[in-house]
Formats: C-alpha cells, structure tokens, sequence
C-alpha cells in the first residue's frame, strides 16, 4: 500500500470536491485564504469571509480521522477487506473503521444509482443464504435472501459490460420461475427507463449453466467473499456489500481515483441512518414493454 501523506491527500481531496477549482458554498467566489492556524482543511472566502471546511459536502464530513487514514481505507476497498483487518492496519477503533467502510460504501451505492442498465441484458436469480457458521441466529424467512445477479452485456464480444446484484422482495423471486414477472422490482428500480434502450432481457437459468455463465460466476464470486471475509452478512447490511463487490467489477483499474472523486461529491450518512436502514425491500411491479424480446437459455 502506498504510504499516504496528509497534506498530498488535502490537495486530492481539494481536487475531488472542487475540480474547477474553490467555489465558496455562500456567494460562489472564487478566491480564498487558507485559516493555517486551526487546520489546512479550513478556507476563508476573500469576497464574504465566509469559512469552509475541506471536508464539508463530502464523505469525510464531521470525521476526525486523518485523511491519510481515510485514504488507506480508500485504497484497500480494492481488495475489500473487513472492517477488523482495516481497523488493525490503519490503527483506529473497530467502530471507526466499520463506520468508514459503510460511508464509502454509500459513496459507491450513490454512484450505482446513477448508472441504471440498458441494453442487452442478462439477469441471474438466486437466493443469498448466509453460512450457518457465523453463529448468528436468523428467522427463517431472513435466512435465504433472494437477489439477482443483472448485468449489461458488450454486444461485441458478449461479455459483461456492466453488472449489479440486488436483493428482491422475498415472494417476487421463486426459486425455478424464470418468468421475467419475478425480476420486476429489479428492472424498475436498475434498468433504465428508456425503453428504446433496453433491446434485449435474457434469463439465464441455474440448473444447466451455473458456474458457465459469466454472470454465473460473479455470484459464486460474491457468495465465495462474503463467506472468506466477512463469515456471510445478514439481511441488513447484505445490499451495501453486493455493492461494493460490482463496484470493484464496474470501476476496474480506475476503482481508487473513481472512489476518491465520489467521495469528495456525496454528502456523508451518519451512523444513525446506517443503523436504522430497513431491512425490508418493498416490491415494485414492472410496467415494462410486453414486447421485449425475452431469451431463455434452457
Ligand atoms: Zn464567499
């Protein structure tokens, strides 16, 4: 891991939030002072005076984590590691750690929602079963999460383009229902709704082409690191995590550049709202054209 130093990361950070340079939050001036008596990261506004935090507006706001620790739990979202390793290699509590993976993670849940599907699509369903192993007691019907597996596909060369794993609503997915019906919160929620750009939505079953399919393979992918790392993650969190996993497939070679810059534009969440997040995903019926053509892979 790169050795991160503290004022080089408030010049990124600096350069995250405001690409085009400083804009005072209170008159839009251009121009400031930086206050170098209370901390590098506070800026006074030369028309209004008005004072600003570097941090302010970012993922980072309110922290008193330093920033080159912030910048080690950047980098090695890469490999995403648990909130105790992290905690262990960057020297903070298991709380802080554990805050700053989620926060990060709500930076890449934000970005996911800005890049619906479209396309050739392909859609994988299944259910999440968390391991028996990790020692936690789950009601049955919060055992086996269903989720699906969609992605976006090159019409070149037919590989996965794009991909997202969502929970659905426990009922909509049954298992052995390949009915494009079953993914309809998906596809209101993930896909765009420009119809015209969805041309084409195949189910890709389990039965005869699991473990083939590439899709296939990124949920054994998903399932085979939650088990290493984390020991399975329950209902609550689970979505956060599917997350960060296509986060690593979508941003590829430019997932720490890509992470900084969302974290230097996306407003942070507090603990609270972490804590209290529903469970539950509500169901959502698809209106969607009848006339999609519909490839089953049998
Ligand atoms: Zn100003």
């Amino acid at each position: 891991m790169p050795a991160f130093q503290e004022e080089a990361c408030e010049n990124a950070l600096f350069q995250a939030k405001w690409p085009d340079g400083f804009r005072c939050p209170h008159c839009e001036g251009s121009s400031f002072y930086r206050i170098t008596s209370r901390s590098n990261r506070v800026f006074e506004c030369r028309v209004c005076h008005h004072q600003t935090s570097l941090t302010v507006g970012t993922i980072m706001e309110g922290t008193r984590t330093p920033l080159e620790k912030w910048f080690s739990a950047l980098y090695l979202m890469q490999q995403g590691i648990s909130a105790k390793l992290l905690a262990e290699i960057i020297q903070v509590t298991y709380k802080t750690a554990w805050l700053m993976n989620h926060k990060l993670r709500h930076a890449i849940q934000v970005w996911d929602e800005s890049r619906p599907l479209k396309g050739e699509l392909q859609l994988y369903g299944d259910f999440y079963a968390r391991p028996a192993m990790s020692g936690v007691f789950d009601p049955p019907d919060q055992r086996d999460q269903p989720a699906v597996v969609g992605a976006s596909i090159d019409p070149e060369s037919g590989g996965v383009a794009e991909v997202k794993i969502k929970r659905l609503p426990h009922g909509e997915f049954r298992r052995r229902s390949y009915d494009v019906e079953c993914y309809g919160t998906f596809l209101w929620r993930h896909v765009t709704d420009v119809k015209s750009e969805i041309h084409s939505i195949e189910i890709v079953k389990q039965s005869d082409s699991e473990g083939v399919t590439e899709i296939g393979l990124i949920w054994r992918g998903v399932i085979g690191w939650l088990a290493r790392t984390f020991g399975g993650i329950g209902p609550k969190h689970l979505q956060a995590y599917l997350d960060e996993f296509c986060y690593r497939i979508n941003a590829g070679t430019n997932a720490f550049a890509t992470l900084l810059n969302l974290c230097g534009i996306t407003r942070t969440v507090t603990l609270r709202a972490l804590v209290n997040k529903r469970r539950a995903v509500r169901s959502v019926r698809w209106t969607g054209q009848s006339n999609i053509r519909k490839k089953n892979v049998s």
